[in-house]
């Protein structure tokens, strides 16, 4: 985080950089943190730590936040969870000083209407700390963090203790792909390159295969991968049986049958230069779509499978 800008934000508060890019301590009593860089780098998120006190706030929250976001411009998003009020922040140039009102606006609001601080599980009014689970942040107290630490172990054991099938994974797979690959044609028919038909094909193919078949581990994702592909594959020609036996009935005035139109595909490639170049194109850009869109899913199916975790306290 550059220097100006922390200077910025932590005003006169002791508030310091760790980890990297996340300003935390406390705001009068609250704790407090600032994470620069959500949404890729064009937000920032702020957060802090508390609950309704013993007597009734004298003025809402929800009239509170939404003043805050009227009257601060680069404020997009807030919530109140009951535990920990969320601020999203647009970045731009002032930022730090905005935040810097957020930050006081909100403790002196919380202050004002007996809000205390507290655990974001728990709720109890006890010391906590910052924890980052899987690249989210909270802050928790001790008894908190160890037993989410505990049953994400937990998890992770019984991911890898449990036994998957094969076989029944792939017709898992095979089925979800095939229902993207009938959306494939379905949307080809209408004149477009369907990645949306690819997203499906992928999604459903690999929620397909975990479903048949128990668990689905690295080697069921990449099989689930390739049987997408190979399905698309396959509906890209049947799309494109399609159109030949459409463009041979309209301009030849005959009627061949799909099967005929199917096997005529590598013929007519041969013989128009052109309809083989826009069947590649639209293969790959389909690929390329298809890839593009179900990259974050198959990432996270992969941690998933795993159970595999990172958790850090700072
Ligand atoms: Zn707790």
């Amino acid at each position: 985080m550059k220097q100006a800008l922390v200077e910025q934000i932590k005003g006169r508060d002791n508030l310091f950089e760790k980890p990297k890019n996340v300003l935390q301590g406390r705001v009068g009593n609250f704790p407090v943190y600032v994470r620069q860089g959500i949404d890729g780098t064009a937000f920032w998120k702020v957060a802090v730590y508390a609950k309704e006190g013993s007597t009734l706030p004298a003025y809402q929250m929800d009239s509170f936040l939404t003043e805050l976001r009227s009257g601060i411009k680069k404020v997009t998003k807030t919530s109140f969870d009951g535990k920990r009020i969320e601020i999203v922040v647009r970045n731009s140039g002032k930022v730090g000083l905005q935040i810097r009102e957020v930050l006081d606006r909100a403790v002196s609001y919380l202050a004002q209407n007996g809000y205390v601080p507290c655990c974001s599980h728990c709720g109890e009014e006890v010391p906590v700390a910052l924890c980052s689970i899987n690249n989210a942040m909270d802050f928790m107290c001790d008894s908190c963090y160890n037993e989410l630490c505990n049953s994400l172990e937990d998890n992770k054991q019984e991911l890898a203790a449990k036994k998957g099938n094969v076989v029944t994974g792939i017709v898992g797979a095979l089925l979800g792909a095939l229902l993207g690959g009938v959306l494939w044609v379905l949307i080809y028919q209408l004149g477009y390159i369907a990645g949306i038909a690819g997203l499906v094909a992928a999604v459903c193919a690999l929620k397909g295969y975990e479903k048949f078949g128990g668990r689905i581990n690295a080697v069921g994702i990449v099989v689930s991968l390739v049987i997408v592909a190979a399905v698309i594959y396959l509906a890209h020609n049947v799309a494109y049986a399609l159109e030949i036996k459409k463009a041979v009935e309209e301009v030849w005035g005959m009627n061949p049958s799909f099967m005929d139109a199917f096997r005529s595909i590598p013929d007519f490639r041969a013989e128009f230069p052109e309809i083989n170049a826009g069947y590649w194109k639209d293969l790959l850009i389909g690929y390329a779509l298809t890839a593009v869109a179900s990259f974050a899913t198959v990432k996270t199916m992969f941690q998933n499978s795993t159970g595999s975790y990172k958790t850090g306290r700072y």
